[in-house]
């Protein structure tokens, strides 16, 4: 394993940011392992979502006994911090990692969405203010890998990963490795998300560059902001290392599946994936209809039917009609709530996955 330092310079003088990327190098011995997959993972893109971090900080240890081991055949890359910028914003003492502050753009949009999967046609690693060139060098670092995944997390809420239709159902054996309880399938990215970034390049080109058998680019949700525990971190970095022994990039006999890469449909029965898996149109938000303090009765993973109460929103405490119910448009599963009590009206109260097309559904990112 090799550990280097990245250093992005600062919008002025006296200021700049490092971050480490560390490089585990796949062995090629012979001909047939140059054609292990590579895989890169990054965490904390939105810097205060700290359960990616301590995963990758778990599964470490992992990665580098497989190396001692000779069991790596594909190239890793780790970045287990990838915001340097947004770790550093304090505003009023509360942390702020998800846009950043010098231009209020948020730090998982504005990736520029290449037409094919070449470093060369990206900008210019020097132009643009700091947060764009991080997002460039972050792109430069991962682009050409097999297999990128982009760990984030959510207010409150399930594990779940965001899937461009195109790598559906061929990414289900991913999502059974890792043991997340939904994919949410995509289709549309205006926005330059990062894995928006890194699954474009690959739409337009011929299906022998492409190779969507082998390829897998993801959001991970891996729950909520608060759930930064030792045992879930424990259990997420063994769900990264199975996803990366049923891709082929490490070998390990022990866990029962093939030891070198046969494709994605070579895991089926117990390995399928068996949660929920429903497309973006089918999310219900639930903006609040009013502001005040929200009474919740629903949490992540319940099931609701039509017309279920979903919360209360206390908009006039003590009087005759000040509260307000917020009640399922359809039947379906929370994947997501608010992690604050405090609402504006028009935010969104949830993610409530329906079992058919939300009438209030977005196209692009569901948030800003
Ligand atoms: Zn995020």
């Amino acid at each position: 394993m090799q550990k280097s330092i990245e250093r992005i310079a600062g919008d002025s003088e006296g200021v700049s940011y490092e971050f480490p990327v560390f490089r585990f190098e796949g062995l090629r011995f012979d001909g047939s392992d140059k054609a292990a997959p590579s895989a890169y993972l990054q965490a904390a893109l939105h810097a205060g979502e700290l359960p990616g971090v301590v995963a990758i900080d778990a599964l470490m240890p992992m990665l580098e006994k497989a190396e001692a081991e000779g069991r790596i055949t594909g190239d890793i890359t780790v970045v287990p911090q990838a915001n340097p910028i947004g770790r550093a914003q304090y505003h009023f003492g509360e942390h702020q990692g998800r846009f950043h502050l010098g231009t209020r753009t948020n730090f998982n949009r504005g990736f520029p969405l290449l037409a094919a999967p070449d470093v060369k046609l990206l900008p210019d690693t020097a132009l643009g203010t700091a947060d764009q060139r991080l997002k460039t060098r972050l792109l430069q670092l991962s682009l050409g890998h097999d297999i990128v995944l982009d760990l984030h997390c959510d207010d409150e809420g399930l594990a779940y990963l965001y899937v461009h239709t195109s790598l559906w159902p061929a990414m289900a054996d991913c999502a059974a490795a890792m043991g997340v309880d939904a994919v949410i399938l995509w289709d549309e990215d205006t926005d330059g998300t990062f894995e928006g970034a890194s699954i474009t390049p690959y739409l337009n080109v011929p299906a022998v560059v492409a190779r969507f058998d082998r390829r897998v680019a993801t959001t991970v949700e891996y729950r909520g902001i608060l759930d930064v525990d030792g045992a879930l971190a424990g259990a997420d970095a063994e769900g990264l290392y199975r996803l990366l022994v049923a891709r082929g990039v490490i070998l390990d006999q022990a866990l029962s599946m093939s030891g070198s890469f046969t494709g994605p449909n070579s895991f089926t029965g117990p390995n399928s994936f068996t949660g929920i898996v429903a497309p973006l149109e089918n999310i219900d938000m639930m903006p609040a209809p009013r502001a005040g303090a929200v009474l919740y009765d629903v949490k992540p993973g319940d099931r609701v039917a039509k017309g279920a109460l979903l919360a209360t929103i206390v908009h006039a405490p003590g009087e005759a009609g000040g509260r307000t119910q917020v009640l399922a448009p359809q039947a379906g599963v929370i994947l997501t709530r608010r992690s604050r009590r405090i609402i504006r009206a028009g935010e969104d109260l949830l993610k409530l996955v329906g079992d058919r097309k939300s009438a209030d559904a977005r196209s692009g990112t569901l948030e800003d």
